[in-house]
């Protein structure tokens, strides 16, 4: 028998025009939003909900994971056996649904078998959006090799690699077209030097033109988009004059490419805190001055980067990027965004924006009919106070995903 639920009784997020609105039911049938009115019709079998006053929002959207890298010894992570990967990312992929991220777009690393993981309620998580894995040139962001070390390639085929070393057009078609016929929503490419990454300055320019234009062609060709890793003005300028939609991070973008990507219909997705995480924890991590150095180039932008995405109306997706132990900081991404945007800003970007990048409009981040059943309760308006949504779901009694309750506290 379907299982139903009426909410009834408080206030429903809409996350449309950012505000609150009162007298609305919400009916709730087997994964999917039956009616939203101000009486819904009430099956015999639906449980009520009694929101007593409190908000009911649409459940949010991470656009900037990587749930295999439960562990920050990224090297670690590549060489565990595939099934450990798999039991640590459904940790990683839990802990992120119980702070009220029902989905989770992957940008390197989590396969088509996570995916298939949640659908068959193996792995209690959110719906995962997945890309494969990254695609970077040797020696790019995504080559973890030490200069010393000559290895042909990094063990790609393993659950706990987040790239793949792919160098010249015709290969890179290739790994587009594998990925994508094993179940890629998008393809990932490392286009810009990186934090993590051993070989490459912050500066350096990954892939040739041709290269990422083969991306752009064989995701297009499947109704796909890229999305890219890039900091510098200069990597996130060529990206978009290539036809790159998803521009990750973007912390040293200059206006006038954040109004070329406006144009162009891209959307952005910052992801502050995984520098603030780095820089609170970097020393008992035991990094170097080299790369502080790296984490200091791309914080220092990191504000000013949203104001300049916000004032040339570039849409803004929420993302964190935290790798290994440092997604404990994950709710601190609200706290960072809100010294520059409203909260009602910052909620669309978990919701509408994410639904975007996710291919999900109308169906993930909005309360409405025919949408998923991806639902938070929250203890009071998010609208005025976004550190509600902070403290890991702690303001949070109720979380509900795909039409599964996956908490309630009484
Ligand atoms: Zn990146
Ligand atoms: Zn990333």
């Amino acid at each position: 028998m379907t299982t139903s639920f009426v909410f009834t009784g408080g206030k429903i997020l809409d996350t449309t025009e950012g505000i609150l609105r009162d007298d609305l039911e919400v009916l709730v049938v087997g994964n999917t939003i039956a009616e939203v009115a101000q009486t819904v019709s009430r099956p015999e079998i639906a449980q009520v909900i009694d929101l007593a006053g409190k908000t009911l929002m649409p459940g949010m959207i991470d656009c900037h994971v990587h749930v295999v890298a439960e562990n920050l010894d990224l090297w670690g992570n590549m060489i565990a056996p595939s099934s450990l990967s798999a039991l640590r990312s459904a940790r990683v992929m839990e802990e992120s649904l119980q702070r009220g991220f029902t989905t989770l777009r992957d940008l390197g690393g989590a396969d088509h078998g996570l995916v298939l993981g949640v659908d068959q309620g193996l792995i209690n998580g959110p719906r995962l959006i997945i890309c494969g894995k990254g695609l970077t040139t040797t020696g790019g962001h995504a080559d973890l090799r030490k200069r010393t070390d000559d290895r042909p390639g990094i063990m790609s085929e393993r659950l706990g690699s987040m790239g793949l070393i792919v160098d010249g057009v015709d290969n890179v078609r290739a790994a587009c077209r594998s990925f994508i016929k094993e179940g890629a929503h998008f393809i990932k490419v490392m286009a810009n030097g990186g934090v993590s990454s051993p070989n490459d300055p912050i500066h350096s320019i990954q892939y040739s033109r041709a290269e990422i234009e083969a991306m752009v062609e064989e995701a297009d060709n499947a109704g796909l988009y890229v999305s890219a890793h890039v900091y510098t003005d200069k990597s996130i300028r060529r990206c978009v004059e290539l036809g790159v939609r998803s521009l990750e991070h973007c912390n040293l973008i200059e206006p006038d490419t954040a109004k070329l990507a406006a144009e162009k219909g891209c959307i952005a997705v910052p992801t502050l805190v995984a520098y603030d995480a780095l820089a609170l924890e970097g020393e008992a991590l035991g990094l170097g001055a080299a790369e502080f150095a790296k984490i200091d180039t791309v914080r220092s932008g990191g504000l000013r980067s949203l104001e300049i995405m916000r004032d040339a109306g570039l849409p803004m997706a929420f993302g964190s990027d935290l790798l290994g132990e440092l997604r404990k900081y994950h709710c601190m991404e609200f706290e960072l965004l809100a010294k520059v945007l409203t909260p009602a800003e910052i909620i669309q970007s978990a919701t509408l924006v994410g639904a975007k990048l996710c291919h999900l409009e109308g169906k993930a981040g909005i309360i409405a009919e025919g949408a998923f059943a991806d639902l938070i309760v929250v203890d009071g308006n998010p609208l005025s106070d976004i550190s509600l949504l902070q403290g890991d779901g702690m303001h949070m009694p109720v979380i509900m995903a795909n039409g599964r309750v996956v908490k309630s506290r009484p």
